[in-house]
């Protein structure tokens, strides 16, 4: 008997109620523009930040239209100019890269380890090469932040995070996105919560964030913001800033609201299944399971695996079986890009040296979204599946 799973991997759970309720109301309202405001009225963008700066810790918060845009807003309020060296993750998603792209900046990549974070030997190497970080969480894995950030700190490098995969996570008890200058989230649909397109910024800088409200596109509106630096700190920018729309709207916002409300909660649940996949992995010949450490508080809402120096045929193989069964896995490293990218060299717009050491990674990661519609005993069964393909195929392999 072979068993084949039945859900979907790209089917997340619905809008909670309270959250469709609260989207009604505004479009009710007709005023979705965030700086479309009745008399006395906050606005359910403002009211959003001032709730994900207290979540995060940060002085202040900016909601904006997507992950990549916080990202480039977060380079252009740093004054990142045209031609300058931004260092990143060569393991990372396509936003990334794209983001310094977008400010024309030039991204200068920095390898992969075996636990899928960034290379601090190969970040120590290159430090002199830029004074910016654009620092990938890619798919939740934490690097030891406290090397990173001292590596950061003797070079004078300004690091900014992000954190698409690592809203809700925390190394050593410190939120992610908060150990550098700026963090950076998305709530694309497929992240920790999900209002179609969407993203935030935070900072306790007054300058950085005065700047960050007046490039989203703020007009001098500034004061409706949830959470604005003083007055004054304006007046040194609010002529020199040039606006580059890119505002989250009220009919996002009430979405998202009550989602983070139940962010912690959510993130408890995305852990109790990448524990019994993980649990259901362990142990599979010539698989190798990316262990995480005590200090990083991470969120399983993907799980990744290697299997290291198999041929490009083999690992094909695997994919194709698990397939068959209902198990949909994404070959990070696969030769061609299909669906989305995640490696340096996809980027030709940004030429990079070779990178023998991590090709050899990269070329090794398999990945697998998580959703919260998969119950535990889903999680099981798909575990069971992996390890059965992997092993039929490993077996092949010995035979031959
Ligand atoms: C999703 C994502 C982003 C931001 O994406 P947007 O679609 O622009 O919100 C950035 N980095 C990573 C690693 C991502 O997965």
């Amino acid at each position: 008997m072979t068993e084949v799973f039945k859900g979907s991997f790209t089917q997340q759970e619905p809008i909670p109620e309270d959250g469709i309720a609260a989207a009604l109301d505004v479009m009710r309202s007709g005023r979705l523009h965030r700086y479309n405001l009745a008399p006395g009225e906050l606005g359910e963008v403002a009211l959003l930040e001032r709730e994900f700066a207290a979540y995060t810790g940060a002085r202040y918060a900016l909601a904006v239209a997507s992950g990549g845009y916080a990202m480039a807003t977060a380079l252009r309020a740093i004054g990142v100019r045209p031609g300058d060296k931004v260092l990143t993750n060569a393991f990372t998603l396509a936003p990334v890269p794209g983001a310094i792209a977008s400010v024309n900046a030039v991204p200068v990549f920095v390898g992969v380890t075996e636990d899928l974070t960034i290379d601090l030997d190969d970040l120590e190497a290159k430090a002199d090469q830029s004074s910016v970080l654009m620092l990938s969480h890619m798919r939740g894995h934490l690097a030891d932040m406290d090397r990173l950030l001292q590596i950061c700190k003797a070079a004078d490098i300004t690091v900014i995070e992000d954190c698409a995969h690592t809203m809700g996570a925390a190394w050593k008890g410190r939120a992610s996105g908060r150990d550098g200058l700026i963090g950076c989230y998305s709530m694309q649909t497929y992240k920790h919560i999900n209002s179609g397109e969407g993203g935030l910024l935070v900072t306790d800088d007054d300058e950085v964030m005065a700047r960050a409200i007046m490039l989203s596109g703020s007009y001098m509106l500034y004061g409706r913001n949830g959470t604005p630096p003083p007055d004054e700190v304006f007046e040194r920018v609010k002529y020199e800033t040039p606006n580059v729309s890119g505002r989250m709207d009220n009919l996002r916002a009430a979405i998202l609201r009550p989602q983070l409300a139940r962010l912690d909660a959510q993130c408890a649940a995305w852990n109790e299944r990448y524990r019994v996949v993980e649990d259901g992995l362990r142990g599979t010949p010539g698989l190798q399971i990316v262990e995480r450490t005590p200090e990083e508080r991470f969120v399983g809402s993907s799980i990744q695996f290697l299997l290291l120096d198999w041929s490009d045929a083999a690992t094909d193989e695997v994919l194709d079986r698990c397939l068959k069964r209902g198990v949909e896995l994404k070959w990070f490293g696969g030769a061609t890009p299909t669906g989305f990218t995640s490696r340096y060299d996809s980027w030709r717009y940004a030429p990079s040296e070779r990178m023998p050491a991590t090709d050899r990674i990269l070329k090794g990661i398999i990945d697998m979204r998580l959703p919260l519609t998969f119950s535990l005993d889903d999680c099981a069964q798909i575990a069971r599946i992996i390890r059965a393909e992997v092993n039929t195929v490993w077996q092949q392999k010995a035979a031959h």
